[in-house]
């Protein structure tokens, strides 16, 4: 089956959703945070949550651990304020930030970007290093930012599928 978009260019219609979340890393691989913070296996449920509703998740890099590895003390957002660190997350940035215009070109649509509360890195609400140069890049181009709250009851999820418009 062949449909057609708003400009006039067809493409084929098969089974995808053309709906895609932006995760950061460890709410797909908890293994990457720092030892001993963990309060999940390996998957965060909010996965389960975005698959049942047929949305795709783009899986971005975890910063800390490329920049420090897996036996990397907790830190403060200031103590990641430092150039390389700050070079690093622009450059991961950057390429979540072509991923985005090329999906947004060909007709898909982003539910929004889940971020970890309190993270130096990928926090929202207090935006980390990460997640600041994400804000500066996409917000223009219409992308919600959320956060799973690992501190509190259910993490929050329910307020993320609210924030990301999908929570029906
Ligand atoms: S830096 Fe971000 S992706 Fe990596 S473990 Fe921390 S919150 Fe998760």
């Amino acid at each position: 089956m062949i449909d057609m978009n708003e400009d006039g260019n067809t493409r084929p219609v098969d089974a995808r959703s053309r709906k895609i979340a932006i995760v950061c890393h460890c709410l797909l691989n908890a293994n990457s945070k720092v030892e001993g913070l963990a309060v999940y296996a390996g998957i965060h449920p909010l996965i389960a949550e975005l698959a049942s509703r047929g949305i795709g998740v783009i899986q971005m890099p975890c910063p800390e651990m490329g920049a420090c590895g897996m036996q990397r003390p907790g830190r403060t957002r200031a103590q990641y304020e430092y150039p390389a660190f700050i070079e690093l997350c622009a450059r991961l940035a950057d390429e979540t930030l072509t991923q985005v215009r090329e999906y947004q070109r060909c007709d898909y649509e982003f539910v929004g970007l889940v971020g970890v509360a309190g993270s130096p890195s990928c926090g929202v609400s207090q935006p980390g290093v990460h997640i600041s140069a994400l804000q500066n890049r996409l917000e223009p181009l219409g992308i919600c930012f959320a956060e799973i709250d690992e501190d509190a009851e259910g993490h929050r999820v329910d307020e993320v599928l609210r924030a990301l418009a999908v929570d029906a």
